[in-house]
This record gives structure tokens, C-alpha cells and sequence, in this order.
């Protein structure tokens, strides 16, 4: 059984009052496809090609007008399967507007903790020390504010909250596209490390070809809403 499996997925926003004055917009279109444990896929695609739209419905915030998001074969519009919602988590382009500047770097990791996990104080306490270490960042950095991080090290931080409950799949929605090419590279050599040593599963959401390059084992192609291409590596990708 795959990881992840969408089957005929299809989306448009609005409602019906609105689409009978408005041409209807298909954003999605019978988008079908699998991922297993482990890998990562990159979806790549034009702006407004509908990538962001399938992170959502990955993520059960947008629900598809039609076809079914499969997770451990487990539907996951249904009531009973909301449990994956500490399974499937997210990072983001922009980091700063992605987090709570109100909080400490502690603070921010920690909500997924105590929201899914339920974890003690003492408890929570060495998770989130251990998590700044996976991510490449100290315990006293738990204590700042997101305005005392650069970009590269709130990501880091984004990265330590996203995998804190022990996820099987991150979306990564054009994750390392604001950053700076060292910091880029730095991210996604993270990315890779966390990816083997966690058996993490990605949809690399992006427009950035050599960023996907880096980190994907497969390559998909979303164009106004349809898959046009499934390519193993991008070398077959720059062939077709
Ligand atoms: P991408 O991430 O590839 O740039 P998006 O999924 O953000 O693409 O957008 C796909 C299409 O859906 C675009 O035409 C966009 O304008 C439209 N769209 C995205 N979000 C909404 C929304 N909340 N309401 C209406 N239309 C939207
Ligand atoms: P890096 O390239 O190391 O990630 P940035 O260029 O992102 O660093 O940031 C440089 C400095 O500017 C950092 O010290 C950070 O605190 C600050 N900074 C960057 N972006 C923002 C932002 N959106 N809001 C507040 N401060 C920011």
C-alpha cells in the first residue's frame, strides 16, 4: 500500500451561486497519483498552475470537488481518519509570515507537540532540544523571538515544528524559494539528511528546477491543473 494516493482528484473554488456568473475555473483536473514512504516527490509547475491548491487538499484544508486523497489507504475526509493530521505536515515559502511573532522559537514548536502528543512538561523539554539539534540550531535559540532568526534559521525552525510529531509526509510549498543560495543549499542538504534518517516523505512543491533536482527521486509536471509528466529524473525530464 503507497504512503499517499490520489485518485482522480479534481477542484474549482466558488460556489455554485457564484459559478453561474462565472465561467467555472478548473484549478485541478482529474490529478491521479501515488507516493510511497520515504521518497520525495517534486511537483513542479508554473505559478497558478494549481500546486499550492493540491498541498491544501493534501493537507485537508481544501476539500476536492471529486476523487478521494487516500493516506495508509485511509480516506482522509473521513471522520475517523483525522488522526493524520500529526502524520502530514508543512512548510512553507515564507517562514516570518508562517509563524506567530508573538512567540518564542519554543513556543512554536512546541504547539504540535502539546496539541497531538500531549506531552509533559520534563518531556517537552528534551523533545525540543533534541528537535534544534536535528535542525542544526541550539537550545538557547529556543527562548528568541522570529524577529532575532535570519530567514535560513526560521526555516530551521519551521523544519524543527514540522517534524516534531514524528510525521511519515511534509508538504514543502516552494520551502527554500526565498532564500538565499547558501541558505538554500543548507536547507536542502537538512532536508535530505531528515529524509533519510526519519524515512520522511516529501511533495516538494516548487517552480525552482535544480532545488527539485536536489531533493527529489521523482519528478511530476502540473500544468492548469492537469499532470503532464512523470519523469524518474530530470534528466528525462530536460530530454522530453
Ligand atoms: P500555484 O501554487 O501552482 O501557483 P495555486 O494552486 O495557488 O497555483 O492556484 C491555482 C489557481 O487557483 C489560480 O488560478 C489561482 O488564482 C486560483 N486560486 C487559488 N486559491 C484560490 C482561492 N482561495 N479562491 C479562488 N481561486 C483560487
Ligand atoms: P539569511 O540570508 O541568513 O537567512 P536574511 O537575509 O533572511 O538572512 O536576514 C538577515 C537579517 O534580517 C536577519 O538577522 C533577520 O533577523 C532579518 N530579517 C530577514 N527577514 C526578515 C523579516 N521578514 N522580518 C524581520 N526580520 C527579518
Amino acid at each position: 500500500m503507497s504512503l499517499l494516493q490520489l485518485e482522480h482528484v479534481s477542484h474549482r473554488y466558488g460556489n455554485q451561486r457564484f459559478l453561474a456568473r462565472q465561467a467555472e475555473q478548473t484549478v485541478l483536473q482529474d490529478v491521479s497519483l501515488t507516493l510511497e514512504a520515504g521518497t520525495c516527490l517534486g511537483l513542479l509547475g508554473r505559478s497558478g498552475a494549481g500546486k499550492s491548491t493540491l498541498g491544501r487538499i493534501l493537507l485537508g484544508l481544501e476539500r476536492p470537488k471529486a476523487g478521494r486523497v487516500l493516506f495508509n489507504g485511509q480516506d482522509i475526509y473521513d471522520a475517523a481518519s483525522k488522526d493524520f493530521r500529526k502524520d502530514i505536515q508543512v512548510v512553507f515559502q515564507d517562514s516570518f509570515a508562517a509563524v506567530n511573532p508573538k512567540l518564542t522559537a519554543g513556543q512554536i514548536i512546541a504547539e504540535p507537540l502539546t496539541n497531538f502528543l500531549g506531552l509533559s512538561p520534563d518531556a517537552l523539554d528534551e523533545r525540543l532540544g533534541g528537535l534544534m539539534t536535528q535542525v542544526g540550531l541550539s537550545k538557547t535559540d529556543l527562548t528568541k523571538y522570529p524577529n532575532q532568526f535570519s530567514g535560513g534559521q526560521l526555516q530551521r525552525i519551521c523544519i524543527a515544528r514540522a517534524i516534531a510529531t514524528n510525521p511519515k509526509l511534509i508538504i514543502l510549498d516552494e520551502a527554500v524559494s526565498s532564500l538565499d543560495m547558501v541558505n538554500k543549499a543548507l536547507i536542502l542538504d537538512l532536508l535530505r539528511n531528515l529524509k533519510e534518517t526519519l524515512g520522511l516523505a516529501y511533495v516538494f512543491i516548487t517552480h525552482d528546477v535544480q532545488a527539485a533536482q536536489a531533493l527529489s527521486d521523482r519528478f511530476m509536471i502540473l500544468d492548469q491543473g492537469q499532470l503532464v509528466g512523470d519523469y524518474p529524473t530530470l534528466r528525462s525530464f530536460s530530454e522530453a
